[in-house]
């Protein structure tokens, strides 16, 4: 009980300092610093007063976990969106817009050169170091659940005999299948997502909270944020069917407050946006993914040549 009081005197003295010093100059970039340090206070007394928050952060691999020599050092998680075939491509600055022809030859070098493509329980229990995978693996993720993803992804995958994710987001899935436009920004149908489980597995990417609105430090952040409509947010994608451990954040946002109320609900893996690829020991509700375009040079962006900043540049165009 003392700790807590000597921690919460703690907290209230470096508030007041951060408050005064704002209040006593003031300019964007310094109320912008008082926000983003009141940020961090408020997640320090969340950690102290939530048990456990703090371990989620954190992956603790086995004692004298190593790599077996000839298995994957690290998986690449490639995030892929909306695909179009180029001819109807309208936004070839949209990095969320795949031409068609740049995914397919994606796939064709993936399945040349071999690739594995992992399921995400198996990159769970490789990111704890309980299983090795094929030096060579790779995991193909799609968010927010377009149609095109079944009209145009799922043959080609189907026909290399590739494995991929996609991330649904709850409220868009239409109850009728809607005839395919290409040039209209459909979701996925019910049936639609029952017919491609042979090749897609189904997560969360949130049931209605892919917008922005939370406001945070004078930007307007993912909805998800918001704890309150979160906790509610997570009973109505699983009464739509999607009851799975496995997130993907909407905008990659996300907060220790939304990650212990995920915890809490049960859900174990969560991806951002942040461009990396995922290795043994990585933080399980944080895995990091790499951002494929148009322009992308996978071969180059996979054997580590150019960055993963580099690959997804669109200023080539
Ligand atoms: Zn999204």
């Amino acid at each position: 009980m003392a700790r807590f009081v000597k921690v919460g005197s703690l907290i209230l003295v470096v508030l007041i300092i951060v408050y005064s010093f704002a209040v006593t100059h003031p300019s964007n970039a310094l109320s912008h610093k008082a926000c983003t340090s009141w940020e961090m206070i408020k997640d320090k007394s969340f950690m102290l007063t939530h048990s456990g928050s703090k371990a989620y952060k954190v992956n603790k691999l086995p004692a004298g976990f190593e790599v077996k020599p000839g298995t994957a050092k690290e998986v690449p998680v490639l995030m892929y969106h909306y695909i179009t075939p180029k001819a109807d491509n309208k936004e070839p600055g949209n990095k969320s817009v795949i031409n068609l022809e740049a995914f397919e030859e994606n796939m064709e070098y993936l399945h040349d050169e071999g690739y594995y493509t992992a399921t995400l329980q198996e990159l769970e229990k490789y990111v704890l170091g309980e299983i090795s995978l094929p030096e060579k693996s790779i995991v193909i993720t799609f968010d927010d659940g377009y149609q095109n993803n079944y009209a145009y992804a799922y043959p080609i995958l189907k026909k290399y005999g590739f494995h991929a994710v996609i991330f649904m987001i709850g409220s868009k899935i239409e109850k009728q299948t809607v005839l395919f436009d290409p040039n209209k920004k459909s979701s996925l149908s019910r049936a639609e997502i029952e017919a491609s489980r042979d090749v897609f597995e189904y997560h969360s990417h949130t049931f209605g909270l892919h917008e922005k609105g939370f406001p945070k430090c004078g930007q307007s952040k993912s909805l998800a944020l918001n704890t309150t409509l979160l906790q509610k947010d997570i009973k109505k994608i699983k009464a739509a069917g999607i009851d799975t451990p496995y997130l993907a954040y909407p905008y990659g946002e996300v907060s220790t407050q939304m990650l212990y109320y995920l915890k809490q609900n049960g859900y174990r893996m969560a991806f951002t946006v942040r461009q990396d690829f995922v290795k043994p020991g990585a933080p399980l509700m944080k895995l990091p993914r790499l951002t494929v375009t148009s322009v992308t040079n996978l071969p180059e962006l996979l054997e580590h040549k150019i960055t993963p900043k580099e690959a997804m540049d669109l200023n080539s165009l």
